[in-house]
């Protein structure tokens, strides 16, 4: 039995057969021709682009009830690829001149194809690379006479463990066959992660080296909830993941009926519950899991990207679609939240000295107010689509906020000056993340609209401790007195000035903190939408008056050890916690 540590990217647990999936490397062949023989190379590669085609005819057939329009529009270009004349000739043109096999010159013609692309401005074209290389592969699997084993024939349920997946196979997979995914490469926002969360399947990304481990047939655990992956495991393991297993797919059952009730306590108190994402594919799990709204928007994922910054109308489009397929739900997008840990390639928020004390954030944009001002600009145009909300991240004191505003305001002018059609009414609110923020919340709730307490940096800044060293993860605690009593302080400052307060960082979505939460008087609960029907099922079965009263309790407690002990015990006692 091994465990292996990867990335979380989809959450629910499944143990199951594995499937290896290997697209091994091609060694494409090199040799001379004799000029004689051009004309029977030219046939091979126009016979291997009919089969590539007819091939995505078909895949577009059979996956027809899965696609969207966005899927059907990707399989249409690369059809469109592999039709243009002008490659075509390119192809046959390079033939003559180099009396090479075809293999070799098409391989040659889209890897030159594909640098230029890489070097392109423009962000979408260099994305389309990704293309290139599927229907590279894909013609030359035929040209070498490859078959290769099809995702889409899959008719036994499997674990697909695999280094990769190329976009097209991930679409052309049959989802009812594959139970669960373990990927040596990828991170949350990669494709694969995006499409596994939008088919509800168990992903562990990011684990480097399990395809060299991994053999068809093995018995594998795939934990999507804490991101692990066990191999062959033990009787002991594979009793407590099967109850683990269990006890998940009740909560999802739970969900559904979860699905339409408000969160509301036993004594009527409504609670607003929503989602945080990442990428506008999201929207649809976010529907699925019954959440209010999006809470939190990381705009900044729109820009991790080798090439950095997002052009205004790649971002209008991104927002746009969010707040379309919300379809009237608030939605709050976050301006963005560069540098510190999240570091964006070609972006110069990149620091070796102290990052998380650093150019981040709001301060890199009010340095850097032509890219905040795309940002603006691009959420403005978007904002007529939907319930827009404004939040600006990692705000220290008022100065700041004010200088946010003015320069929300120059954009607004401007886009009045060109009669480009925005909504009037747009909250703008903060993130409370940085104690100075959280220790003066009276004065800045008078400038914002809302306030989102961002428990990831707040609890990382109070305590002193890096968020992501393990050494002293042990510290990182969020039942600490110092952060109770600054969320306290932070909402009985908004709530005196009547705006409503939010958090969206982790602590809202851990269930053992809920009814903490609830006490203190947050408005609303924002975290990963899987997260939310046990938070709700918590809020549900709970009365303000008998949380306040634990509340009591806790806030005379001194040390977070204490806390701690006394929280978690009277939460197993009262709700069944899963997590
Ligand atoms: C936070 O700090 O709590 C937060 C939600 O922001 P991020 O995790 O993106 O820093
Ligand atoms: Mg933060």
């Amino acid at each position: 039995m091994r465990e292996f540590t990867g990335i979380s990217a989809s959450p629910g647990i499944i143990i199951g057969k594995a499937f290896l999936y290997l697209d091994e490397n091609l060694r494409i062949p090199r040799y001379s021709i004799s000029p004689d023989e051009i004309g029977r190379e030219m046939d091979r590669f126009e016979r291997a682009l009919k089969k590539a085609i007819g091939e995505i005819e078909a895949l577009k057939k059979k996956t027809y009830s899965d696609l969207t329009e966005q899927d059907s529009q990707f399989l249409d270009s690369h059809i469109l690829m592999l039709q243009d004349p002008s490659f075509i000739e390119e192809v046959r043109l390079s033939l003559m001149e180099r009396s090479q096999n075809v293999e070799w010159i098409f391989f040659k013609t889209i890897q030159r194809q594909i640098a230029m692309l890489d070097n392109a401005d423009d962000q979408y074209l260099r994305e389309r690379t990704i293309d290139l290389h599927d229907i590279s592969n894909r013609v030359l699997n035929h040209l070498l006479y490859r078959n290769r084993i099809s995702l889409a024939d899959l008719t036994e349920e499997v674990i697909l463990v695999t280094h990769n997946l190329l976009p097209s196979d991930a679409l052309a997979m049959n989802k009812r066959m594959i139970k669960g995914i373990a990927m040596d490469a990828g991170g949350r926002t990669s494709h694969t992660a995006i499409l596994a969360r939008s088919f509800e399947i168990p992903a562990v990304l990011g684990l480097s080296e399990i395809t060299k481990i991994v053999r068809t047939g093995d018995e594998i655990v795939v934990d999507g909830n804490s991101g692990t992956v066990i191999v062959n495991p033990d009787e002991k393991v594979r009793e407590r993941s099967d109850r683990a297993w269990q006890a998940w797919q009740k909560r999802e059952e739970a969900l559904l009926n979860l699905n339409e009730l408000p969160a509301e306590t036993l004594d009527g108190k409504h609670i607003l519950l929503k989602a945080n994402i990442e990428v506008p594919e999201e929207t649809d799990s976010v529907l699925s899991h019954g959440a209010d709204g999006i809470g939190l928007y990381r705009s900044e994922f729109l820009f991790l990207h080798p090439g950095g910054v997002a052009t205004e109308d790649e971002q209008y489009r991104a927002y746009r679609q969010v707040l379309e397929s919300m379809s009237g739900k608030p939605v709050t997008i976050r301006t963005l939240d560069v540098g510190g840990d999240k570091v964006i390639p070609d972006i110069e928020a990149v620091e070796d000295k102290n990052p998380l004390l650093g150019w981040r954030a709001i301060r890199y944009c009010l340095a850097r107010t032509d890219v905040f001002k795309v940002q603006l600009r691009a959420l403005l145009r978007a904002s007529v689509y939907g319930d827009l909300r404004i939040m600006f991240p990692m705000i220290s004191g008022i100065e700041e906020l004010n200088r946010a505003l003015e320069v929300l305001e120059e954009v607004i002018d401007e886009l009045h000056k060109q009669g480009i059609p925005f909504s009037n009414e747009i909250p703008v609110g903060i993130m409370i993340e940085v104690p100075s923020a959280a220790l003066t919340a009276d004065i800045l709730a008078k400038r914002a609209d809302f306030f989102s307490i961002g428990t990831n940096d707040l609890i990382q800044y109070t305590i002193a401790i890096d968020r992501g060293n393990e050494k002293i993860a042990y510290m990182y605690e969020p039942f600490h007195p110092g952060v109770l009593r600054l969320i306290k302080m932070v909402i009985d400052n908004a709530h005196a000035h009547s705006i409503p307060v939010g958090m969206c960082g982790e602590m809202a979505a851990d269930p053992y903190a809920t009814v903490i939460l609830l006490a203190l008087g947050l408005d609303e609960f924002s975290m990963s939408a899987f997260g939310i029907p046990e938070v709700k099922q918590i809020l549900r079965s709970v009365s303000l008056a008998e949380a306040e009263e634990q509340l009591g309790t806790i806030m005379e407690m001194k040390s977070y050890v204490d806390i701690d002990k006394y929280v978690k015990g009277w939460m197993n006692e009262h709700f069944d916690i899963l997590s």
